[in-house]
């Protein structure tokens, strides 16, 4: 690790998947990290079907041989059942064999994450909220916590739908799709039909989707465009036991027209969100975080430009949102609705199109 200076050398606000991922791999590279968390460690968030991608990644986190403490399920592909036509569609096989996704307990994931970015020499501060941050003259960040003042060379908001740091510099979003909503919720016992994989269908104005995240325990997602979702448990988990209410969430898309700047990175869903009907809000989450922290540390460690490090990250941030958003807007197209534009339109990710 590099010699201590006066001042950590990132703050990263959030201890999501982003947050920790930038964790790690900023710790790794020698940088003095600190991490604040506003929530205690037991509070659930939905989102707990993972791409099969972040197996490697967290391998390179060094967690390989921990995952089984955070895995409840995990399955080779996913049932699509999309305007009348039903497929099975895998993750994909190597000579390895077959890529399975993770149903994962996200606390647990979390919790993970920022053990492993501890040790690595991360200082986490949990619970504590970020509440204030200047650029001083000097060049440095002076934040402003619950637990107290620090200051620190670079920030990395990994706030999530808070999009703490975002909102103070560039305002209100511009969003990049229709009105979303999606409303989710648990149950327990025992549904044979989704312990293989999970099952997503089309509704007439979005999708359902439910699984098996954990022994005798299912989630569900239903999502809708434009209006409400309905509130009650899916046909398939009539004979399982509600656990908890359901809730609701706004997952209408965005993306931070400037994610980087001097001083600064915007990670995971603080700098672009699609619904979860994409798959890779996780996996974006945790390369996102690690792509800013190698730029971080390039800056700071190598005396990379920062005004080439920040063109570069956003180019990657915006590719691969505008290819992802072209390929979840041919999938609301399909099912006819008219916000996405008409079938064989390319998506326009405009404000225009809201
Ligand atoms: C209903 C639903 C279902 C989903 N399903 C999936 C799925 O199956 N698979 C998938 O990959 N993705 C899914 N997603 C998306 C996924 O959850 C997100 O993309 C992912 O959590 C983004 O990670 P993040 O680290 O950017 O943000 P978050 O996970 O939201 O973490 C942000 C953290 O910042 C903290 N924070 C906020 N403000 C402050 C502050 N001022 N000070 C300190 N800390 C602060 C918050 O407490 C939080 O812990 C789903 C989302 C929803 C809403």
């Amino acid at each position: 690790m590099a010699p201590r200076r006066d001042h950590p050398d990132l703050l990263i606000v959030g201890g999501g998947p982003a947050g920790g991922s930038a964790a790690i791999t900023a710790a790794s590279r020698g940088l003095w990290v600190v991490l604040v968390e506003r929530d205690g460690s037991a509070t659930e968030r939905p989102g707990e079907s993972l791409h099969p991608g972040i197996e490697p990644l967290l391998g390179q986190f060094g967690l390989a041989g921990r995952l089984g403490t955070v895995v409840g399920a995990r399955h080779p592909g996913v049932w699509i059942t999309w305007n009348g036509s039903a497929r099975f569609e895998p993750f994909g096989s190597d000579a390895g064999g077959a890529w399975r996704g993770f149903q994962v307990r996200r606390t647990a994931l979390h919790g993970l994450l920022l053990a492993r970015a501890a040790e690595l020499g991360a200082e986490i501060r949990q619970p504590a909220r970020v509440t204030g941050a200047n650029r001083s003259p000097d060049g440095f960040w002076d934040v402003e916590t619950d637990a107290g003042a620090l200051r620190c060379r670079m920030l990395v908001d990994a706030s999530g739908d808070a999009r703490w740091l975002d909102r103070r510099l560039s305002g209100p979003l511009t969003p990049r799709s229709p009105r979303l909503l999606a409303r989710f919720g648990h149950a327990e016992g025992s549904c044979p039909a989704r312990d293989e994989a999970p099952a997503l269908e089309s509704l007439p104005d979005g999708w359902l989707w439910t699984a098996r995240v954990g022994p005798d325990r299912y989630a569900w997602v239903r999502l809708a465009v434009g209006g409400e979702p309905g509130r009650e448990t899916p046909a398939a988990f009539a004979a399982l036991r509600p656990s908890g209410p359901s809730r609701g969430a706004d997952v209408t898309w965005h993306l931070a027209e400037r994610p980087a700047g001097p001083g600064w990175f915007l990670v995971g869903d603080a700098a672009a969100r699609l619904d979860p009907l994409s798959s890779h809000g996780v996996l974006k989450a945790i390369m996102s975080g690690m792509m800013a922290a190698h730029f971080a540390a390039a800056i700071l460690q190598e005396g990379a430009a920062p005004e080439a490090a920040e063109a570069q990250y956003r180019s990657w941030l915006h590719g691969w949102f505008e290819a992802d958003a072209e390929r979840l807007a041919g999938f609301y197209r399909q099912l006819g609705l008219a916000e996405f534009g008409p079938l064989g339109s390319t998506l326009s990710v405009t404000p225009e199109l809201v």
